[in-house]
């Protein structure tokens, strides 16, 4: 069977791991979670970077961070992983969806002001696939109607929107380290990004379990002691070494990435011409780093049919998401404004292909053509 996703291995994980096991040093914030951290203050740029167990958890510190209260409104695809909800339904905030855009699976920005209310506290985009979202127009509606922007950039590391890195752009972004993004952690974890300066103390302080604990470590303040709310966000230095790993070969995982992702382009799309398939679209503004590779079919029948047909030649496919709002949690946390033209019907078309950091080309060949033999 050829897998749905391989979590990405380097080959220097075994020594960064062992040598963190080693180090006597083994909870979070020791050498490796500051080189990391280092690594995306450098890279991305950023202003603050913090290593979180989750992605879920850098999105949870958000809401804390831009002080979510019962009835706060939050603005957001329905077309999303349901993190993107729960951070804010957690503190009591009302969710509110807004429909996507056929060609990126992106919230359309040209239909968020409709959904902006005096409720409304904040507006999160996600950049589906690593494709950023038009972040030009949702910042400056930010701007204008005085919301913060939390860009769940889970799958974007590595990409960018008019040359700016994602996640660098909102007051506040977090990113995954899960085993099936681009890069892990050692199977799970998370970063919260600070662009906005206001919230770099305070994001310390909640990471600690509310204690000033990082001001001690710096010598900034001669006793640690609890000073605000708080939870336990820190990964430890095992995940951080194992990340570190993934850090210093960036360029060859995307590049990697890349390569297998244009291979599916060209190689599906004569599917295109013959109008059988869809295939993603990249706006000319936008560098993505090759997150996923799907196909859009014709509806929810032909991808069974496609998915049954790719399983009988020993190829796993996948799809997601169920759009939030006509699910059963998602159903309860608000409501969708405007009309849902295109997150089910396209939600309902769209087909993930197997695509992972150093995946074989033979295997690539072979579901290109397991897919056209299906259409032919
Ligand atoms: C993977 C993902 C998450 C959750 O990431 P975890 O690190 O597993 O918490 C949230 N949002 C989106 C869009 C994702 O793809």
């Amino acid at each position: 069977m050829i897998p749905f996703n391989k979590p990405p291995y380097t080959g220097r994980e075994n020594e960064h791991v062992l040598a963190a096991l080693k180090s006597g040093k083994l909870s979070g914030d020791g050498a490796y979670t500051y080189k990391c951290h280092e690594w995306f203050e450098n890279t991305l740029p950023c202003n603050k970077a913090l290593l979180t167990p989750s992605c879920t958890q850098a999105l949870e510190m958000a809401a804390l961070l831009i002080d979510i209260k019962p009835g706060d409104e939050v603005i957001m695809p329905s077309y999303t992983f349901v993190s993107t909800a729960n951070a804010f339904v957690l503190r009591g905030a009302r969710i509110v969806f807004v429909d996507i855009r056929p060609d990126t699976m992106n919230m359309d920005e040209r239909k968020i002001e409709a959904a902006i209310t005096d409720k409304t506290k904040a507006i999160v985009p996600v950049h589906y696939a690593g494709v950023a979202c038009e972040m030009r127009e949702i910042m400056s509606l930010a701007e204008r109607y005085g919301l913060f922007v939390i860009e769940d950039a889970a799958q974007g590391m590595m990409s960018k929107y008019e040359n700016k890195a994602l996640g660098t752009i909102g007051h506040l972004a977090a990113f995954s380290f899960h085993e099936t993004k681009n890069y892990t952690s050692g199977g799970e974890g998370g970063l919260l990004i600070i662009n906005d300066v206001a919230f770099k103390e305070r994001a310390e302080v909640i990471r600690e379990k509310g204690t000033n604990r990082s001001q001690f470590f710096r010598g900034m303040v001669d006793k640690y002691s609890w000073v605000d709310v708080g939870s336990s966000y820190l990964p430890s230095e095992l995940q951080a070494a194992y990340l570190w790993a993934q850090l210093e070969e960036s360029e060859r995982i995307k590049g990697d990435r890349l390569s297998t992702w244009k291979k599916y382009y060209s190689g599906l799309s004569h599917l295109v011409d013959k109008g059988k398939i869809g295939l993603p679209s990249i706006p000319d503004n936008c560098e993505h780093n090759a997150h996923m590779f799907y196909i859009k079919v014709k509806n929810n029948d032909e991808r069974s049919n496609l998915m049954q047909n790719l399983k009988s030649n020993d190829i796993a496919s996948a799809f997601h998401y169920v759009p939030l709002h006509t699910s059963k949690a998602g159903s309860c946390y608000g409501k969708f404004v405007g009309d849902d033209e295109f997150t089910t019907k396209e939600a309902e078309r769209l087909l993930r292909l197997p695509l992972w950091y150093d995946m074989p080309d033979e295997f690539v060949e072979k579901i290109i053509s397991s897919i056209a033999d299906f259409y032919n």
